[in-house]
């Protein structure tokens, strides 16, 4: 009989599977414990039960886990990890450190669907979604290396392979995981989507109160459509539109991403454009140098380019920041993830 993972039960059915087993309560404290804070790899770590009630345990459950098969640093210090998940997939997760922060940006899927021109990702084709246990996991096997060197993840961000708001249900069940199991607070997590309709307006009322990031790219239909052809289904107008009733504590922001691509959305009457498109709307904007890879077929524009461009949308109000790349000697940076890795 195929022994069931742990991982997969939610508080409450872990609660439920204590009782059965006619165990007391504190006991599904205990478990929680073992595997959300000290990382437990199997049932046979928890050292805090005795041998007869792990092997209890085992009989009808276990603790899966996915397997790091490659850690690489670069010399920034951003740190790539490749994960081996029960299917034989691959998938990876980036740990960014920067200043006093140390943010995990994970996967959503294996691959990804949207074939944005830009993004690597989207060429290697979209596989699965993963299993919300398998996004979480990405956090706990990354912790588990990290605390040992002393070192704390502080930040999430939802920006690694896939569109977390195509794979809705799995991500909302991993951020109420994050939060109640983990007790990672929402406000420290970012999930970023090139703007599912849908699934952003039911985000905010299904979900722990993360923050938003868009991906928006273009000011106009026809260049965003261009390079991002999820923009037929769901247009650039009626995004905006969306954002501008999106509910918002005071004080938050939505964070728009804007892919900078040589000679194709840089100018100053595209970001004159942009800056009248988010007009109104509580904003943070995030300008990311566009990071070339094989075969692409679009440059990184020039450092005055970009300053000319971030300068037009300062000028007109908004926080605009430009965000280095990272990792790239790893390929760890932006839009480069795809696991080129097979399991042999
Ligand atoms: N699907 C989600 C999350 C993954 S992409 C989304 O679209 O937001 C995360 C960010 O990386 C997006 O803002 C995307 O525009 C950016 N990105 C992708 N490829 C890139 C590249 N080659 N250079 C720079 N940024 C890139």
């Amino acid at each position: 009989m195929e022994r069931e993972n742990l991982k997969t039960y939610r508080l409450e059915e872990m609660e439920k599977l204590i009782k059965d087993l006619s165990l007391p309560s504190y006991r599904a404290k205990q478990l929680i414990h073992w595997i959300y804070k000290r990382y437990a790899r199997s049932i046979d770590e928890i050292t805090e039960f005795s041998k007869s009630l792990r092997e209890k345990l085992s009989e009808k459950y276990c603790i899966s886990n996915i397997r790091l098969i490659d850690r690489k640093i670069a010399s920034d210090g951003t740190e790539k990890f490749l994960w081996l998940l029960d299917d034989g997939e691959n998938i990876e997760s980036v740990l960014i450190p920067d200043k006093d922060r140390l943010t995990l940006c994970i996967s959503s899927q294996v691959g990804c669907p949207l074939r944005c021109k830009f993004c690597l990702t989207g060429y290697g084709g979209f596989k699965r979604n993963l299993l919300s246990w398998e996004i979480l996991d990405q956090y706990i096997q990354v912790s588990k290396v990290i605390e040992e060197e002393n070192r704390k993840i502080t930040n999430i961000v939802f920006m690694g392979m896939g569109e977390p708001l195509l794979n809705f249900d799995n991500v909302v069940d991993a951020l109420w995981r994050f939060k109640r199991l983990i007790n990672f607070s929402p406000r420290r997590i970012t999930l970023s989507t090139a703007g599912i309709i849908p699934a952003l307006r039911e985000l905010p009322f299904k979900a722990p109160p993360v923050k938003l990031a868009i991906s928006l790219n273009a000011p106009e239909e026809i260049t965003r459509e261009y390079l991002m052809p999820i923009n037929k289904k769901y247009s650039l107008s009626k995004l905006v539109e969306v954002l501008r009733e999106y509910p918002l504590k005071h004080g938050q922001r939505i964070t728009f991403e804007y892919v900078m691509i040589k000679s194709l959305n840089t100018s100053e009457e595209q970001a004159i454009r942009l800056s009248k498109l988010l007009r109104g709307i509580p904003s943070k904007i995030n300008l990311i140098p566009f990071n070339p890879w094989e075969g692409c077929e679009f440059e990184r524009p020039s450092e005055e380019e970009i300053l000319r461009f971030q300068q037009v949308l300062i000028s007109k109000g908004f926080s605009v920041f430009i965000r280095k790349s990272k990792g790239t000697d790893i390929y760890a940076a932006c839009g480069q993830l795809k696991a080129h890795y097979r399991a042999k």
